[in-house]
């Protein structure tokens, strides 16, 4: 049967095929059916783009291969790697890894699909890809980290290059551990190339990476709000998450005017009434990352244990997830409405379930789509490719000033898409990054 959501039949037929291929994947679905829900309008004017979609939904390789090491006793464990070279169409694939338990197939297939339209968007020379590792991170000492990231390079060497694929950072991955695997490539290669991005400044890599998705974001929100007259001034934000994208969010907003009332991670969040200061927010960085701590022994604000921070006991404006997918669901959505939030951006990937999004839609909530809100980072890793290319490196001030373009031009793109194709700016998102590499798909010919 087909589903009932879909007006266009063929859509709808072509949905339920992808689903009978994987009907376990469920995040994948999740984000396919995002993607054809916001797009029947350009399906019902071009039909022959229907095959092209069809393609687009089956990623062009995917490896998945085994990932042994020893741990600092001598204990061997096996953890299972992955890469999904999803769409080249544009660009070499291009797209970070991500360690953490809950990797599975179908995590790296959303995130890979996402990437494509999100690198797209861009407007940079870069396909689509995603990989990483069910690696738990948390409670390994750095020994074992650079001991799992080099047997994790030992396998992934054999099928990137910087002319087919250049992985990069995500949850878990940060720039410690993409040098240890960029060593492990040029030892076992003997080359010294641009097959990572994200690397640090002495080996190739970029000023405002790090930065990149949070400011980014922010870039991103201010088009949104200027596009309605609207500015940061004033304006009370919730922040989740305590990792890169959202520390480096919150700096931005500060440097902006507005309030950042929280930020969050696993074991709950910390409410900071006035906002969180500058020397707050530089705690909270040092206690996440240089003393890989949890914010329920950060000792400033005041934490709420085990819960999400959209639920916050106070108005406020903005909602920004900027931690892990599904972290709005159509519960912390009803909050969001109860709190008067008037803007939701994204700067994870897929954080917002379908039913809230559908809340927000219903309720007027602006709403900023991770593929475009969040592509601030690919676009500098691509940057950082160009860079890599040249053999030399720009200076904060061009990278940033090209971020800020990036992020103008994505939002451009995706708020012309949603008018001429009647929709809102997810839908045009989704429209403008579909149709560049649909074009390309199609002059490349069938394969
Ligand atoms: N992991 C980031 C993302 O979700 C960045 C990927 C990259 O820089 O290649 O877009």
């Amino acid at each position: 049967t087909v589903s009932k959501k879909y007006n266009n039949q063929e859509l709808g037929a072509l949905y339920e095929s992808v689903k009978a291929r994987d009907p376990d994947q469920k995040e994948f679905l999740q984000a396919v059916e995002e993607v054809f829900e916001t797009m029947e309008p350009v399906f019902d004017k071009r039909p022959e783009l229907l095959p092209v979609m069809a393609r687009l939904c089956e990623p062009e390789r995917m490896l998945q291969f085994r990932v042994a090491w020893r741990d600092q006793k001598g204990k061997e464990h096996v953890n299972r790697g992955y890469r999904v070279q999803f769409n080249s169409a544009i660009g070499p694939y291009k797209g970070g890894l991500r360690f953490h338990p809950t990797v599975t197939l179908s995590i790296i297939k959303f995130l890979g699909f996402e990437q494509i339209f999100k690198n797209s968007l861009t407007t940079l020379p870069m396909g689509g890809g995603k990989g990483g590792s069910d690696f738990d991170p948390k409670g390994k000492s750095l020994i074992e980290i650079e001991t799992f990231c080099q047997a994790f390079m030992t396998e992934l060497s054999k099928h990137i290059g910087p002319d087919t694929d250049v992985p990069a950072g995500d949850i878990g991955v940060s720039p410690r551990e993409v040098g240890y695997m960029f060593g492990q490539y040029k030892r076992l290669k003997n080359q010294f190339v641009g097959i990572l991005t994200g690397k640090f400044l002495q080996f190739g890599g970029s000023l405002i990476r790090p930065e990149a998705t949070g400011y980014g974001l922010v870039y991103f929100v201010k088009e949104m709000l200027e596009d309605k007259g609207d500015s940061f001034e004033g304006k009370k934000v919730a922040v989740s998450g305590a990792g890169n994208v959202a520390i480096y969010t919150a700096e931005k907003l500060l440097e902006f005017g507005a309030t950042v009332l929280t930020m969050s991670d696993s074991s709950g969040y910390v409410y900071f009434e006035k906002g969180i200061t500058r020397e707050q927010l530089t705690a909270v960085d040092t206690h996440k990352v240089a003393n890989r701590g949890r914010l329920s022994d950060f000792k400033e604000g005041k934490f709420v244990e085990g819960e999400r921070p959209w639920g916050i006991d106070t108005k406020y404006d903005i909602a920004l997830p900027c931690a892990t997918q599904n972290e709005i669901e159509e519960a912390d959505a009803e909050k969001l409405v109860k709190a008067e939030v008037k803007l939701v951006a994204e700067g994870a990937n897929m954080p917002s379930t379908s039913e809230a999004i559908a809340i927000y839609h219903k309720n007027k909530i602006e709403f900023g789509p991770a593929k475009a809100a969040n592509a601030g980072g690919v676009a500098v890793s691509g940057l950082e490719m160009a860079q890599n290319s040249a053999r030399l490196s720009w200076s904060k001030e061009e990278v940033d000033e090209k971020l800020k373009g990036i992020m103008k031009s994505i939002f451009n793109a995706s708020k012309s898409a949603a008018k001429e194709y009647n929709t809102h700016l997810q839908g045009g998102a989704n429209i403008a990054g579909f149709l560049k590499v649909a074009e390309a798909m199609l002059a490349q010919g069938v394969f």
